[in-house]
């Protein structure tokens, strides 16, 4: 029997099915603040129809014990029924596997800045909480991020903070000029966090994804990260364009239970 994998991130809700024979496939992708309040029952529906075994939630949320603690880039906290997993979790977990590294560390820029931490070819939690790099303390100015605290890396880096900043979205910057983007103060703390997240675990590899995440150029990104890492510490760091990487990898923890 197939099972389902669901990403609610905080601007688009991704769904897919994991067929029996290994193979994704790509049921249903909506904006989130359209169809958040609905989510329960067309997850349902999907199951239903296609005789779903098991379904995961990826979501964009801090969870603790089973419970959403916090979900500052959605626009409403749902309730599910469902087995749930931190969205950037997911995605670290679908990437470890497909790019084969046991031990490495994912992150995603997009609305917000999220990160997994995979060790041994598992999801390393801590109590709960752990590895929410988009929310260490960077900067001194009192900027404000959307989880209620200040100065976060979210906050100078995250989808909504750039255009914030820039006044463009992401995607325009690119498109006009990708420079800009490196200009952004953002960037430089970014790969810090990287670098002494690298330093404190000895990862293998930094996987990079997420709508801004993926159109990073990682050479700049190599190049800025070694600054703060001992040469003894070496990653591998890339980046993977799959906007389906958070569906896919919970549809792959639904099937491990
Ligand atoms: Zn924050």
């Amino acid at each position: 029997m197939p099972f389902l994998g669901i990403d609610i991130g905080g601007t688009n809700i991704d769904i897919v099915l994991l067929e029996d024979s290994g193979e994704f496939r790509h049921l249903q992708s909506f904006k989130t603040s359209d169809k958040i309040s609905e989510i329960s029952e067309i997850i349902k529906d999907c199951e239903r129809r296609y005789g779903i075994e098991r379904s995961c939630v990826g979501v964009a949320a801090w969870i603790r014990d089973g419970k959403i603690v916090k979900a500052p880039n959605l626009p409403r906290v749902p309730k599910f029924d469902w087995l749930m997993e931190n969205d950037a979790n997911c995605f670290a977990f679908y990437t470890s596997k497909k790019l084969g590294f046991e031990n490495m560390l994912g992150i995603t820029v997009g609305t917000g800045i999220g990160s997994g931490i995979v060790i041994g070819g598992k999801i390393y939690r801590g109590r709960g909480l752990a590895s929410e790099i988009g929310h260490v303390v960077v900067g001194s100015s009192g900027r404000k991020c959307v989880c209620g605290g200040k100065d976060h890396l979210e906050a100078y880096f995250g989808g909504w903070a750039i255009k914030k900043e820039t006044g463009k979205e992401a995607k325009e910057l690119f498109k006009l000029d990708e420079s800009k983007v490196y200009e952004i103060k953002g960037f430089k703390e970014f790969c810090r966090v990287i670098g002494f997240a690298v330093m404190l675990m000895d990862f293998e590899a930094v996987i990079i994804g997420g709508r801004i995440g993926s159109r990073l150029d990682i050479a700049r990104v190599k190049k800025e990260v070694g600054n703060y890492l001992m040469p003894e510490f070496n990653p591998k760091i890339v980046s993977i364009n799959d906007e389906l990487a958070v569906a896919k990898g919970a549809a792959m923890l639904a099937k491990e239970g």
